[in-house]
């Protein structure tokens, strides 16, 4: 008389990444988004504003999004095409934003404690 019953199709829909980003697929195809991403880069001269600030001119390539879109807040076109909310890098100060966030690497030391390196 067993009422628990292991479900192995529900499991495989758990963890990984394969979904990752799909949510926001649509919105970076969007006109609008093209659009706006546009006229921002122009509006910012098509320099990276980060390296402005430190007296570097580089050209920006990526316009990013300072609060970070999550799939709460990707139909809300005031986060999303809010030029507030946008930011000229280049990919280089995009990728130390985003790396930012997140360890890079753990390190496991002979004592057997973690650090973050
Ligand atoms: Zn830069
Ligand atoms: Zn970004």
């Amino acid at each position: 008389m067993s009422e628990v019953q292991s479900q192995p199709g529900k499991l495989l829909s758990v963890g990984g990444k394969a979904m990752a980003k799909e949510w926001a697929k649509a919105f970076y195809n969007s006109t609008e988004w093209k659009v706006c991403r546009e006229i921002y880069r122009a509006r910012a001269r098509g320099l990276c504003e980060r390296c402005l600030k430190r007296g570097i001119v580089k050209p920006g390539e990526i316009v990013h999004h300072k609060t970070y879109l999550t799939p709460q807040n990707i139909s809300d076109p005031s986060v999303t095409l809010n030029h507030n909310n946008l930011e000229l890098v280049c990919r280089e100060c995009h990728e130390a934003e985003h790396r930012g966030l997140m360890p890079r690497r753990w390190a496991v030391g002979e004592d057997g404690t973690v650090a973050i390196v």
